[in-house]
Parts: structure tokens; C-alpha cells; sequence
């Protein structure tokens, strides 16, 4: 019925214009020399062994948008790609770009899943090939929902659909055009016509098709017709490269500027020693290094919070420590927000700490664990006080507020390490009164943490704690910026991932003694008097809990320990709601349920503030008021959703 036809055709006409006009992110085409490149999409097994060796002859590469859920089976455009294609494709030079997990149709998928399916390929792809991500993409079947292509665009550099056309002038690199072959394989003519045409406009035109075969299906081409293809393109003196390769020689004269700018960084850190820092202009870099694991759920937010951070010199560097979530898929989104991602095999927090701390250039580190967040302006007024002549030795706190969900509810309680101190007054007001600093708040000089040294990667808990100690008795003394904001996730939030909770592993029993020992050796070499012994009976005392009845050699060498404190140690002290466990159950018994209670406490609490995070809406640390996220919600509802 023509009237239907009509209909359709409104409804394809209204497809194109709403992704095409939305959501676009500029790319202005004016190489030196017209591009042109191939690309296969799913891909069919003759895409590569057959059409790959096509443009290998004629020392071209092009790239192969892999739905990795397809491998090895049999579709509609042939037999699909095996596993070791996909390293043989990179060794010789060949893109790997990204086409969905399942294949899903991008107009008929929801959003959602769309963005699932291609977080789920780049998984895949890692698995397949550690290391190796992909950076351009293409639609599978149809064009995308506006909200799929703005969430699609936050992943890859450019992203390419179909249009039967070239990319010219003023193009958009969330949805680039590109010509199917297939569709014109009867055509010759039309085809070269249109590389023509590119090579008059210096345009950037894209083929695409599937498998290269004798017998080719309805989606494919003819070798022959492919090499005719391939060859006028060498010939209208187009530079033939992948999909990426070619956005970089587009985005050439951006990418040199950008390089430059480290480069001078390094130059003006050889040459100027930080003490002309305050008659230099030049304004001090800053690191904020994140180790993560497993922190799908947060290290979304957190990154924003760091990105947002108003001090401009700073470099984010991202240490994923070997993750069996999400945590390193999210982090790499964040890439083109200039954050540098790496990733080890899992090793626990203090060695990626390490790793960090070795690959940053900061003059002042800021340290952030993957769930915390930092308010915009934290550094910022840290460095205020820097700048107003805080020494290189001085060591910088700020406050800080703990919470679940609902940032904008963190509660600040002050304590008596809320103001500025000897590292001796510190140390004796943490150790006799069980105080803390959360890790964010500190904001350490690199002349302090090179005097500090590594992380102790022995210290499976409480490195942070042995870490700050040692910063703190290199350090001149703290001074505490009040002004400075850091959100604290309460460990109920991320319980089983929380470092800081000792529960009742012997690994982390030990390791936890270790440090204790440590901190006394600290506090013992700044003084040795009478109220130093003191905090420490206290502090043995407060933490005898945690190895009492679990491991007895630690209880008789922190009883020794205390005695040569002039002190003695009693045994420790269980809440009264729990001691009818104890009378029925014994005291190893009693300590657990009290743990299993806590955890369940937690997780009430946890479940109450998450409903309520989600229903008031606020949006990211540091906004005021009722306001929605906006940009990058991708990563972090991808994590959720997972
Ligand atoms: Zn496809």
C-alpha cells in the first residue's frame, strides 16, 4: 500500500535526522591528501583471510569491527572470525574496532542494553587480548537512538554508521558515514565516482562491507571486485589508512599541541627547583593517584570528582589492580578526559599505590581511593595554603565527611587531629585516642614522599595508616586546611572490598599486627617518655580485639610488648548485646555474630541511603541544588546495570 510505504519512509526519514542532528561531536575534514579506508564489519573469517591479504599485497591495513559474541559461528554474512584472527589481524597492522558483543540492531536495542553489549565486547576483548582495547566503533544493522549514540560516543574517539556517501567539510565523529560495497558491487562506475569526488573535496571516504568471497552473500563483495575497489583507491593518490589512523592525521594539529604541553612540563620540573616556584608563574602539578579494585559501583563518580577538581595543573593516574568487575572498563572510559589508566595483576592496594606513585610527575600527590570523592575546590585550597607559604615539608589535611550514598549528607565530625600539629601530637592524639585521617585528606609534597618512601606492600591492612605515619615523621608537622572537603564512603558502602575492615582473615590479622608494631617503633623514635608509653598500652589495649583468641602469639607478644611499656593488657572487652553469644557460643564464636550483625547493619543502612540517593537525584560531589546528571552518566549506569 503506497500509503504505508509512506509511513515508512517518514519513519526512516525521522531515524536519520534525529540521530544525524544529535548529539554530534565535530570533526572538520581538510587533510593534505584525501583518506580513504576499509572497514569490515562482525566480521566474516574472509573479511581477513581473504580481503585482508587484498590490502596487505598493496601494504594497506584496515580495520574489523568485531562483535566478539559472533566468534567462530555461522550468520547470514558467513562464517565468522576465530580467535586467533584477531591476533594475527594486529600483528599485521589492522585495526580491531568495536560492533557490539551480540550484534544487536542499534535502533531496536534499548539504550541500556546497547551500552551493555558493548562494555561486554571490550571485556571480551581484554580477555582475548590482554591489553587491548578498542577506540572506534560501528552500528551494527541500523542507525542509533539519539540516546544510544550519545552514550555509544562516550567510549570510542568516533563511531561509524552507513549513508551511501563520503565525509566532508564540517563531519560528525559520533556518527561518520560510510558506503557499503555490497550495494553497489554491480556498479563499478558508481564506486569510482565517488573516489573521485573524494579526491576533488578531500574528503575522508569509508567503505564498509563483510565477506570477501567467489560466492559472496548478499552483504559481501567478490574478491576481484574488491581488488578493483582497492586499487582505484591507490590510485586517486588517497591516503589508504584504519579508521583511527585516520582520525589522527584529522586531528593532527590538536594532538601536537597537546603533546607539547608535558613535555614542557617536564623541562620547566628539571629545571626549576620548587623553591622559585612563588616567583615562576608556573603553578605546581598535582597527582591524584587511584588505586582500584573491584569499585565498579564507584570509581565513576569518584574520577568525575577529580576531573572537576578546579586547581588546572593536575594528571589522574588510575592503577587497576587486577579487578574481576567492571572497575577497568569504567576507568578507561575516562581516558579522553586525559585520565591514564593502567592496569596489574592483582597485588593489593600498596603495590598499586607503588605503581602510581612511580608513574606520576606531581610536585604535591594527592592520594584517592577508588569510592571516595573530593570536593571540586579540595586542592585547590590546600594549595592556597601552599602558595601562602606552607613549607615543602609541611604536611596538608583537610576535613572530611563520611558517607554512603548521599554525599551531600556526609556528616563532618570534628576531631582533635582537626587542626595543626607536631607530628608528635599527631601521632600520640591517633595512637592514645584512636583517631584518624581518611587517605584523601592529605594532600603530600613530592619532597615528603620521596623522604617517606614506598608503600609497604607487606601490610595487607592499615597501609595507609603505616604510610601517613612515615610521611608524617619526615614531615616539619601538619597544617590543616578546613576549607578543604573530602567524602569519605563509609566502609558499609564497599564492605567487601574495604581495606580498612580487619574481620577475622589471618592474613590480614597479621599484617595488622605488623603495622601496629610499626606505628609504635614511629611514635617511640620522635620521644620515648612517659606519655608516649602511655598512648601505646592504649593502643595495643583498644586493638587487642581483633587478634584475641584468634591468634595467640600475637596476644603474648603484645602482652611482652606492653609490659616493656610499663603497662598491662586486659582481656579485651565485648559490647554487652553480644555476651550472651559469648556465654553460649565462647568468645571466638560471640566475636563473629557481633561482625555478621555489624555487616548486616551496614547493609540496611547502605539499602535505605541508596533508595533515597537515587530518589532525591543530586547529581555529582559539588553541585548545588536539584541538579540532574548530565554528561557522562554512561559509565557509571553501565556499572550499575551490570
Ligand atoms: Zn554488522
Amino acid at each position: 500500500m503506497p500509503s504505508q510505504n509512506l509511513w515508512l519512509r517518514a519513519q526512516q526519514y525521522y531515524r536519520r535526522r534525529a540521530a544525524e542532528l544529535l548529539f554530534r561531536r565535530p570533526l572538520s575534514i581538510s587533510p593534505e591528501q584525501p583518506l580513504i579506508s576499509f572497514t569490515f564489519d562482525d566480521f566474516p573469517r574472509s573479511a581477513f583471510l581473504v580481503g585482508g591479504a587484498i590490502l596487505k599485497g598493496l601494504g594497506l591495513t584496515g580495520t574489523y569491527y568485531t562483535s566478539l559474541g559472533l566468534l567462530g559461528r555461522d550468520t547470514p554474512t558467513g562464517r565468522m572470525f576465530e580467535a586467533q584472527d584477531l591476533t594475527s589481524l594486529v600483528e599485521q597492522g589492522h585495526e580491531l574496532g568495536c560492533h557490539t558483543f551480540s550484534h544487536c540492531d542499534s535502533w531496536d536495542t534499548g539504550a541500556s542494553a546497547f551500552e551493555q553489549s558493548i562494555i561486554e565486547n571490550g571485556v571480551a576483548l581484554s580477555q582475548l587480548i590482554p591489553g587491548m582495547e578498542f577506540k572506534s566503533f560501528s552500528y551494527p544493522i541500523s542507525l542509533p537512538r539519539p540516546e544510544t549514540k550519545r552514550r555509544t560516543a562516550h567510549y570510542f574517539q568516533c563511531c561509524r554508521a552507513g549513508g551511501q556517501t563520503s565525509n566532508v567539510g564540517k563531519a560528525d565523529a559520533n556518527q561518520l558515514a560510510a558506503y557499503f560495497l555490497e550495494k553497489s558491487r554491480n556498479n563499478i562506475l558508481a564506486i569510482k565516482d565517488l573516489i573521485d569526488h573524494n579526491r576533488k573535496v578531500r574528503g575522508w571516504l569509508i567503505f564498509a562491507t563483510h565477506d570477501i568471497s567467489d560466492n559472496p552473500t548478499a552483504f559481501g563483495c567478490s574478491p576481484q571486485f574488491f581488488e578493483q575497489v582497492v586499487q582505484y583507491a591507490v590510485d586517486s593518490g588517497a591516503r589508504i589508512l584504519p579508521v583511527i589512523r585516520a582520525l589522527e592525521v584529522l586531528q593532527a594539529p590538536g594532538q601536537i599541541r597537546e603533546a607539547a604541553q608535558p613535555s614542557r612540563v617536564s623541562i620547566a620540573r628539571a629545571r626549576t627547583p620548587l623553591v622559585q616556584a612563588t616567583a615562576a608563574p608556573t603553578k605546581a602539578l598535582v597527582s591524584i593517584l587511584i588505586p582500584a579494585h573491584n569499585a565498579q559501583e564507584w570509581i565513576a563518580d569518584t574520577l568525575r570528582s577529580a576531573i572537576a577538581q578546579t586547581w588546572e595543573r593536575k594528571e589522574i593516574i588510575v592503577v587497576d589492580d587486577g579487578s574481576t568487575d567492571q572497575t577497568l572498563a569504567v576507568a578507561r572510559h575516562f581516558e579522553r578526559e586525559g585520565v591514564r589508566v593502567i592496569s596489574q595483576i592483582n597485588q593489593g592496594a600498596a603495590a598499586a599505590r607503588n605503581t602510581a606513585l612511580a608513574l606520576s610527575q606531581g610536585d604535591y600527590i594527592q592520594w584517592l581511593d577508588a569510592d571516595d570523592l573530593l570536593a571540586p575546590d579540595k586542592i585547590s585550597r590546600q594549595m592556597e595554603a601552599v602558595e601562602l607559604g606552607g613549607g615543602r615539608r609541611t604536611l596538608f589535611s583537610s576535613a572530611f565527611g563520611k558517607f554512603m550514598y548521599r554525599w551531600y549528607r556526609a556528616q563532618f565530625v570534628p576531631t582533635e587531629l582537626w587542626s595543626d600539629l607536631s607530628p608528635t601530637e599527631w601521632l600520640l592524639k591517633k595512637m592514645g585516642e584512636n583517631l584518624y585521617m581518611q587517605t584523601a585528606t592529605w594532600l603530600v609534597s613530592r619532597e615528603l614522599t620521596e623522604a617517606a618512601g614506598p608503600w609497604d606492600t607487606r601490610l595487607l591492612s592499615d597501609d595507609d595508616g603505616e604510610y601517613f605515619c612515615r610521611v608524617l615523621l619526615a614531615s616539619d608537622g601538619v597544617q590543616f586546611v578546613p576549607e578543604a572537603k573530602t567524602y569519605y564512603r563509609a566502609p558499609g558502602a564497599a564492605f567487601s572490598g574495604s581495606l580498612s575492615y580487619i574481620g577475622v582473615s589471618d592474613k590480614k590479622i597479621k599484617a595488622h599486627w605488623l603495622s601496629m608494631k610499626l606505628h609504635i617503633g614511629y611514635l617511640r623514635s620522635l620521644e620515648d617518655s612517659a606519655r608516649v608509653r602511655a598512648a601505646c598500652v592504649s593502643y595495643l589495649q583498644r586493638s587487642l580485639i581483633h587478634f584475641y583468641r584468634e591468634d595467640p602469639e600475637i596476644v603474648r607478644q603484645a602482652e611482652q610488648m606492653a609490659e616493656e611499656l610499663g603497662g598491662r593488657l586486659n582481656v579485651p572487652y565485648l559490647s554487652w548485646k553480644y555476651s550472651w553469644a559469648k556465654l553460649l557460643v565462647g568468645w571466638s564464636q560471640a566475636k563473629r555474630v557481633a561482625l555478621v550483625a555489624r555487616k548486616i547493619r551496614w547493609s540496611s543502612q547502605k539499602l535505605w541511603d541508596e533508595a533515597l540517593f537515587h530518589l532525591e537525584d543530586r547529581g555529582p560531589v559539588g553541585q548545588s541544588g536539584r541538579v540532574k546528571m548530565q554528561p557522562e552518566t554512561s559509565a557509571k549506569s553501565a556499572a550499575r546495570h551490570s
